[in-house]
């Protein structure tokens, strides 16, 4: 018997409640029903994006949010600033072309942060840019990026800031409207605890000056639809409503929580991960870790397939390996949204019994008692603050 554990950056575990909404007989999207839904979400997602601005609600994977942004803002020939450090990030710089939007791309080594004063170089020498591309956390490297730092750079340019905040958001703190974020992209299958299908992104000032500057040429992306629709709390289109009543429990839970405490539980998850894998002799990938999950280099000798098989066989714990140019490099434990402790703390021990049985010259039990120590430091310190 094996318990399946859903440790992957996205999709994510769900919480039972939240599955329990999935289960009810579908309403009618138009009812007072589902606009009374609507005006309670749209107040949560506002408060788990940090930001006074409507956000608009899309029925689409997170990607389809990124490609609102960049297709409503930035105009065919207009100029775009990629900040291209992984496999998400070079994800806008396909957007722009399949838009022939006028990419330039502010490429950063793989694991590394984006430098802010680089973008500030970038955007002196490219004053025309529309939109700065970022990146909150960087999903395929594990990488949190400095946006508060990029947001206070692009905010004294004309240029508005996208983040695709897809699978940070709800896992590190992340302040939309402090931090001059304009356009920031979240998808639902992350740390915002439900199913992959909708996709949020918040619009702000700023942008919807040049979103009403252009004819975009996107149909179903089109925010200005939704954004007269969203003043009514509605969507121009029939959305995914089973899943935005599930969004409703999970924002509940949110709120229940408090968003910094959530916050401060994925860093104390985070710190007990890279903890527990350092401790077993692992090198973590990135120089600055994103907090919803930890990227480790794989062990010399080893494929990350026999890691990533032994734990999903004989734990029923899924990870995720390497994307693009780091397929067979690395390995990814996601800790993002419905992650607890014991979740860690247990895929540490599967890790120790996992590298130990493929031969891994290791103490079992040694990745377990750094995480620990790393939990029970900071509970204490929560416990007395
Ligand atoms: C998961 C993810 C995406 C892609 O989202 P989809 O929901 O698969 O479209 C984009 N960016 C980041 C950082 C992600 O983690």
């Amino acid at each position: 018997m094996r318990k399946p554990r859903l440790m992957t950056p996205g999709p994510a575990m769900v919480p039972e409640d939240v599955l329990l909404e999935l289960a009810r007989p579908v309403i009618h999207h138009r009812s007072a029903e589902a606009k009374d839904v609507i005006t309670e979400v749209s107040a949560g997602l506002k408060e788990v994006l940090q930001t006074k601005n409507d956000v608009m609600i899309l029925t689409a994977s997170g990607t389809g949010a990124m490609e609102a942004a960049a297709v409503n803002t930035v105009p065919p020939g207009g100029k775009a600033l990629i900040l291209n450090a992984g496999h998400f990030a070079a994800r806008w710089a396909s957007i722009c072309k399949a838009f022939e939007i006028n990419a330039v791309s502010l490429d950063f080594e793989w694991g590394q942060a984006v430098d802010p004063d680089r973008v500030a170089e970038a955007l002196k020498a490219n004053p025309d840019t529309v939109c700065v591309m970022g990146t909150l956390s960087e999903t395929s490297t594990g990488t949190g990026h400095p946006v508060e730092a990029i947001g206070r750079v692009v905010a004294e340019t004309p240029a508005v800031f996208a983040v695709d905040g897809i699978s940070g958001v709800g896992a590190m703190e992340c302040r939309a409207d402090d931090w001059g974020i304009d356009l920031l992209c979240v998808g639902s299958q992350k740390a915002l605890m439900l199913p992959p299908g909708l996709a949020f992104i918040s619009v702000s000032p700023k942008a919807w000056a040049k979103i009403d500057s252009f004819e975009s040429h996107s149909y179903y992306f089109n925010l200005k639809a939704a954004r007269s629709k969203m003043k009514e709390f509605d969507t121009p289109y029939t959305p995914a409503h089973t899943l935005i009543l599930a969004l409703r429990t999970a924002l509940r839970r949110i709120k229940e929580e408090g968003l910094e405490n959530v916050w401060q539980r994925h860093r104390r998850m985070s710190e007990a991960c890279q903890a527990g894998v350092q401790a077993l002799g692992l090198e973590l990938f990135s120089s600055r870790p994103a907090e919803g999950l930890t990227a480790f280099r794989i062990p010399a000798g080893l494929k990350d397939s026999q890691i990533r098989n032994k734990l999903t066989e004989r734990f029923g714990i899924a990870t995720v390996g390497g994307q693009g140019k780091l397929k067979g490099h690395i390995v990814r434990i996601g800790h993002m949204g419905y992650t607890d402790e014991i979740d860690v703390i247990g895929t540490i021990a599967a890790l120790e019994m996992t590298l130990a049985e493929l031969g891994v010259d290791i103490e079992p039990g040694r990745g377990v008692t750094a995480a620990q120590h790393v939990l029970m430091g900071q509970a204490s310190a929560v416990g007395q603050g």
